[in-house]
């Protein structure tokens, strides 16, 4: 595996999925229902057929686990969704069709495998929405562990000022933030400041997707005063690893307790964490579990920190 290709083909690939939905952003797109109850948007189809296609014809031997799923675009009902998805892939793509957009839809209905590649085309889709923010999360999973993340984030705004940053990180090799657009590389760096008492802690914007009360409790417990940032999306773990904050906690929901996470809602951001001197693990400080499922059975919760608080913030969380 020529991992430098790879992180090369995933980058251009992101960016791509990146412009079409600040395209459909633009233009105030509608929440559609999946069976879940979850909200999808042409841009979701749109971004993961552009970023499949493009890992399938790189890589044609290596699956894709993505969050989408092109069943119910196929139906008579989504006609004017898959003519809408459609069209802006053409803007990009000009010779597509719409049997190739269901095609490269389904490029990403692969398995857990030894090595396989696990997209999000947009997490944080609330966010989206929102017009606030969200990511397209792609990771390569090999030998049981991540080797690759690559995090856009088109609408996050960092310290430095631009706003649209991606993050990319391969294991072993450290990780960089980039201008999405391209420009120059930053390495990134969690913080090490020993001052708990302004590092920053984030959480998500939706109240369901964790238990906002007691992360805001922990993170009191551990010495942090300032107010919790709410940032939908993995742009949380871009904002850990820039060291703009030392802490992102997810614990689980009180409403939904036997939820368990997707392995496509961390996986790249936990490696550009990792890379930039950071720790991730469950909420026991279990190392999370990318490798047997789309789904981490085994791991309740997710915990993010810069490393130095890591031990203290999971004894927090399991005092009795
Ligand atoms: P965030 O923007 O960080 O809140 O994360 C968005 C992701 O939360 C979505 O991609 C969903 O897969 C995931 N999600 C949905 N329900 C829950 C839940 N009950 N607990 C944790 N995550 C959830
Ligand atoms: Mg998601």
């Amino acid at each position: 595996m020529n991992y430098q290709q790879a992180k090369e083909i995933a980058i251009a690939s992101v960016q791509q999925g990146a412009i079409l939905c600040e395209e459909v952003r633009k233009n105030i797109p509608q929440a559609l229902e999946k069976e879940d109850k979850s909200p999808v948007t042409v841009a979701d189809f749109g971004s993961q057929a552009l970023i499949c296609k493009a890992l399938k014809e790189n890589f044609p031997e290596i699956p894709i686990v993505g969050e989408e799923d092109a069943t119910e675009l196929r139906q008579e009902s989504s006609q004017n969704t898959i003519n809408q998805i459609t069209e802006y892939i053409k803007h990009i793509i000009p010779s597509a069709t719409q049997d190739d957009v269901f095609n490269w839809i389904d490029y990403g209905n692969g398995h857990v495998s030894p090595c396989f590649w696990t997209l999000d085309p947009i997490d944080g889709t609330k966010g989206f929405l929102r017009q606030d923010q969200y990511a397209i999360a792609l990771a390569l999973i090999a030998d049981g562990e991540v080797k690759l993340g690559v995090l856009g984030c088109p609408a996050l705004r960092l310290s430095e000022g631009d706003t649209g940053w991606l993050f990319v990180a391969q294991r072993g090799e450290g990780a960089y933030k980039m201008p999405l657009k391209g420009g120059e590389k930053t390495k990134l760096q969690v913080v090490t400041k020993d001052d708990v008492s302004r590092f920053r802690f984030v959480e998500s914007v939706e109240a369901n997707h964790g238990n906002q009360a007691l992360q805001n409790a922990i993170a009191q417990s551990v010495g942090i005063t300032t107010d919790s940032v709410r940032v939908d999306s993995q742009a949380k773990y871009g904002i850990v690893s820039s060291g703009e904050a030392a802490l992102y906690l997810r614990l689980p929901s009180p409403k939904y307790p036997n939820y368990r996470e997707n392995i496509w809602d961390h996986a790249a951001g936990a490696i550009v964490v990792e890379e930039a001197g950071g720790k991730v693990t469950d909420m026991y400080g279990k190392p999370l579990d990318f490798k047997s499922s789309s789904k981490m059975n085994d791991n309740r919760g997710v915990v993010v920190t810069n490393s130095a608080i890591h031990d203290t913030v999971i004894e927090a969380i399991n005092r009795e």
